[in-house]
């Protein structure tokens, strides 16, 4: 990937651009992968204030989840992340986020359907894990991550969500994208029977959608954001999950 200090920029970044959008509260951390040291950074967990996070804030473990550097608290779950990057090549990042709408999915049980075109991304589903615990284990962690397979995502039940990308653009992109489609899904279900993307809808988008180059651009948009926002959530409240 990128040299420890821009890893390390760009890490941060995306832990206070969650924090603006409403998606990573309290409890939320996010990860990304070196391949070639094999160490893994993290966003510290509980009691940070996630909008405030710095390069010098993160902590970098080893895949067997040991301490390395930093003096932040290491979040309980970590194992989510060591073992999605163990497992997978291309999940050099990975999100554990409690983000309020997918959540919502996640207790419902709700089986995950594209209501809107860039939800298309996720044309391969998204599983529900069905343990309702912290995942504070390496075995549970590969049982998440087998879960998984080859996906982007997961639904935890009662809990939250995990996703992955091959970078933080995409990381960010697919979570901001699972996020705005449940969102939209529960919105428009007051209106009446929802209009589902189909499979095959799907598949036609996603052929032509440059999902790259959009994370890019979406990257770009949400950094400029962050940039100049003044860390006031919008209702002044700050969120327990
Ligand atoms: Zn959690």
């Amino acid at each position: 990937m990128n040299s420890e200090s821009a890893l390390r920029e760009k890490l941060a970044t995306v832990t206070r651009i969650f924090a603006m959008q409403g998606m990573i509260g309290l409890f939320g951390h996010v990860s990304a992968f070196d391949s070639v040291t094999r160490r893994v950074f993290m966003s510290p967990g509980m009691a940070g204030d996630k909008a405030t996070t710095r390069p010098a804030d993160l902590l970098v473990l080893d895949l067997q989840g040991k301490l390395l550097d930093g003096d932040g608290q290491v979040p309980v779950e970590w194992p989510i992340h060591t073992a999605i990057h163990g497992a997978r090549s291309d999940a050099l990042a990975v999100a554990h986020l409690h983000s309020p709408y997918a959540t919502l999915f996640a207790i419902a049980k709700r089986e995950f359907r594209p209501v809107t075109l860039q939800g298309a991304l996720f044309l391969d589903g998204v599983p529900v894990y069905s343990e309702p615990q912290l995942v504070k284990t390496t075995s549970e962690a590969q049982r998440l991550s087998g879960l998984i397979g080859g996906r982007r995502a997961a639904l935890l039940r009662g809990h939250g969500i995990v996703v992955l990308g091959k970078d933080i653009e995409e990381m960010l992109f697919a979570s901001l994208i699972l996020e705005d489609d449940t969102r939209k899904a529960m919105q428009a279900a007051t209106l009446g029977k929802l209009g589902f993307i189909s499979p095959e809808e799907c598949r036609a988008f996603a052929t032509e959608a440059d999902w790259e180059r959009r994370a890019h651009r979406a990257w770009n948009y949400f950094t400029r954001l962050e940039a100049r926002w003044d860390r006031q959530p919008a209702t002044g409240a700050g969120s327990l999950a």
